[in-house]
């Protein structure tokens, strides 16, 4: 291809992008595919010749499309979005263009300064003070991962990566039961073991750690010749969006000596708007906080936003500093590379520049409360219903549900589930709640509307009722 082909390719995808989203509603949200569909329809070998662009675009509609499962779909209210702004698509194809590695400053001083500067924009649009800097990691695991370090580093003088963990008092991580699957694996990495994270109960609507259980489970440790070594709470949590009490744990953990980094990948999108800041206050308190604006934001997936109250912590910990990666001359500048786990980096802030530059502020908060207000409409109309009964209270936009009645109602549950998403009108995902089997609905999808919630409300009540 050269690059006058390029240009006609170029502006032959924008415009079957445009067509793509503003057609997305006709869609079934949820591949129909079924298995190995698209395996058998591909080629078992690469081609020796050249084929054209045509050939490669027929087959990307043929071959691909039917196997996508649309998460910029407007009915898309599984799992947690993953949203593609249009400005951030741009910024997106622009950064595949040009196409830096930005692991030094050097390697492309724009990506690293502006990293530094938006960084300091969503800190204030969240709400956290100037004492925190921020960082772009690949994902809310990678950033997770990076804290466990520190608080690995930091338990054991700063001597596990030069001797490894043997030499030490088993660590150990404390979190609640309602943590993303994403800690259990950043402890696996890290080597110190699934058997060294305590999983601390919850209780109440918001299903918050115990701090009581929490005090008690250091101290036993403690007595038993463990190390503690960090608090990892949540805002916002996977299941049903459990919210830990971060003041309490910034307590225990300010009197314990121990690294508290928070997950708050999904909700955190949210404290852009100060009335929702309530759910996570004494965040201040946190050494390290995690969110990801390729959830919620609108800037597309790889994102995510890791404020930290010390780098200094991170950077000793990451840090290798061959001469080959040093920047002679200015040595007090930023190596982003040296805060993360990889050391090549995408230009991920560009997109961030674009999507807060082309909505505003305000233009994103106002997508944030249309989302929370439709969804809690949505929940109290299913509430009024007798074949429902509402298992969680919203938090944000997240709430479960069950259809009820006699026998397995957790088979039932998952057969209503299984139809819906076969039907593709809307798309959801199901949990369990306290053992029980549940529905879970957000919603998040960065162009959705109202009536696309009045479709979810139809698409339940008119599959449930064949299951009554
Ligand atoms: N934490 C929470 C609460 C999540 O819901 C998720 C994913 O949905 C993650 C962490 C992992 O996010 P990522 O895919 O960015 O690693």
């Amino acid at each position: 291809m050269n690059w006058d082909e390029f240009a006609a390719w170029g502006a032959k995808a924008a415009d079957w992008g445009k067509e793509y989203h503003q057609n997305l509603r006709d869609r079934p949200v949820r591949s129909q595919a079924k298995l190995n569909d698209t395996l058998n329809a591909l080629p078992k070998t690469a081609p020796e010749d050249a084929e054209t662009m045509a050939d490669i675009m027929a087959d990307f509609e043929n071959i691909v499309m039917p196997g996508i499962t649309h998460w910029q779909h407007p009915r898309f209210f599984a799992y947690f979005p993953s949203n593609a702004a249009p400005a951030s698509i741009l910024a997106e194809f622009l950064t595949s263009i040009v196409a830096p590695q930005c692991m030094l400053w050097q390697t492309s001083p724009a990506a690293t300064e502006m990293e530094i500067r938006m960084m300091q924009w969503l800190r204030q649009g969240i709400g956290l003070p100037d004492t925190f800097s921020g960082v772009i990691q690949d994902s809310a695991s990678s950033a997770t991962l990076a804290a466990v370090l520190v608080m690995r580093e930091r338990a054991v003088n700063w001597e596990s990566n030069v001797k490894g963990l043997s030499h030490f008092a088993p660590l150990r991580i404390y979190c609640s039961d309602q943590v993303h699957t994403s800690i259990d694996r950043a402890i696996w990495v890290a080597g110190i073991g699934q058997d060294n994270l305590v999983k601390i109960p919850t209780s109440g609507p918001m299903k918050a750690m115990d701090s009581a259980a929490l005090q008690a489970a250091i101290d036993a440790d403690r007595a038993a010749g463990y190390l503690p070594a960090g608090i990892i709470a949540a805002t916002g949590a996977t299941g049903m969006g459990a919210c830990d009490n971060l003041n309490e744990i910034a307590d225990i953990s300010e009197r314990e000596g121990l690294y508290t980094h928070l997950d708050a990948a999904w909700a955190g999108t949210a404290m852009i708007c100060p009335e929702f800041r309530t759910m996570w206050e004494g965040v201040e308190r946190f050494d390290s906080v995690v969110f990801n604006p390729h959830k919620w934001l609108g800037a597309q997936f790889d994102c995510a936003a890791h404020f930290l109250r010390d780098p200094d912590a991170l950077r000793q910990t990451l840090a290798i500093r061959p001469e080959y990666l040093r920047t002679h001359g200015t040595e007090d500048v930023t190596d982003f590379s040296e805060w993360s786990v990889p050391l090549g980096r995408r230009f991920r802030a560009l997109k961030l520049w674009f999507v807060m530059r082309n909505y505003g502020m305000e233009g994103l908060r106002s997508r944030i409360r249309n989302h929370i207000k439709w969804s809690h409409a949505l929940c109290n109309r299913l509430r009024q219903h007798d074949d429902f009964e509402i298992i969680t209270n919203p938090i944000l936009s997240l709430w479960t549900f069950r259809m009820k009645g006699a026998g397995d109602v957790d088979s039932l549950n998952q057969k209503l589930v299984d139809a819906i998403n076969d039907d593709g009108e809307i798309y959801i995902t199901q949990t369990f709640v306290d053992g029980q089997k549940v529905i879970r609905f957000q919603a998040g999808q960065f162009d959705c509307e109202e009536r696309d919630f009045d479709a979810a409300y139809d698409a339940i009540t008119r599959i449930a009722a064949k299951f009554s």
